[in-house]
């Protein structure tokens, strides 16, 4: 069963998230707990945190259903010593505002060299930044999300979401989230039938399908390989309609959240239904 939604707001307070998930007909959803734009946000208020699971369970989202996102501001792989204490602690403190909601995972961008170190070196700050994190956290995974490789941006190569799981101390609570415009625009032509199945068997032996706790799906408003991100409503960008059908028929992408990033929230109640409409 396939569990498709949106990035739905969260202004007002977390509890409105899963009300506008359902006023959309989605059956998943993504949300930030804070501001994503700020370091520094109020903790969550229990009556906050009450609402959230109460319209949760009102309108039948399961945790594991809902993606939450991290702060734009967090790069675990900093060159830097203190700015990468201040991304830790801040990369902390969401995890434990998932732990408060009674949420499962959360999805984070895996960070930057800046140009300052290499590669490998920076894939392993970020291990090493998720293994502090999760043990002083309790029952949320770090899920890694692949990204287009725009300017020092870590995690275009299937292998270095690999290499980032391989540091990881703890394997259960770690998974990734495969943005489709990030792939695509990464270099992996999800477009053609062809290049699906490639682009799939190599995620299944470079990382493997059971890592996967989540998917955006977004087309692309970029060309394959361009490295530049930059989402499309479904079918109207690069990837075009093809991709999106393939996954809504293929069986590894069931039970997870799939979640919608596209350009117009306006008609994510529309790219929900058609998506659903794919399926065979
Ligand atoms: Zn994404
Ligand atoms: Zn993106």
């Amino acid at each position: 069963m396939k569990f498709v939604g949106a990035h739905v707001s969260a202004a007002g307070g977390v509890e409105n998230a899963p009300i506008n998930a359902h006023e959309i007909g989605a059956k998943a959803f993504a949300l930030f707990t804070k501001n994503q734009r700020q370091w520094i946000s109020a903790p969550l208020t229990d009556q906050s945190i009450k609402r959230f699971k109460e319209n949760c369970l009102k309108h039948g989202y399961k945790p594991e259903h809902i993606l939450p996102h991290d702060s734009y501001l967090i790069n675990l792989g900093h060159p830097e010593e203190d700015a990468l204490k201040k991304s830790r602690d801040a990369f902390i403190d969401e995890l434990r505002r998932c732990e408060q909601l009674g949420l499962d995972r959360l999805n984070f961008h895996p960070g930057s060299s800046l140009g300052k170190v290499s590669d490998e070196q920076c894939l392993k700050t970020i291990a090493e930044s998720v293994n502090i994190a999760l043990r002083q956290t309790r029952g949320v995974i770090a899920v890694i999300e692949n990204t287009s490789g725009q300017g020092s941006n870590l995690g275009y190569m299937f292998e270095h979401l690999a290499a980032i799981i391989d540091g990881v101390e703890d394997k259960s609570r770690v998974g990734v989230c495969i943005d489709t415009c990030h792939a695509f625009t990464a270099g992996y032509d999800i477009k053609t039938a062809n290049g699906y199945q490639k682009t799939w068997e190599d995620f299944d032996r470079i990382v493997g399908f059971k890592y996967l706790k989540g998917m955006h799906l977004n087309d692309s408003k970029k060309e394959l390989g361009s490295r530049v991100d930059r989402h499309d409503s479904i079918g109207e960008g690069f990837i075009g309609i093809e991709a999106f059908e393939r996954i809504m028929n293929d069986n590894r992408f069931d039970g997870i959240p799939l979640i919608l990033e596209t350009t117009d929230p306006v008609i994510w109640a529309k790219e929900i239904k058609m998506l659903y409409a794919m399926q065979k």
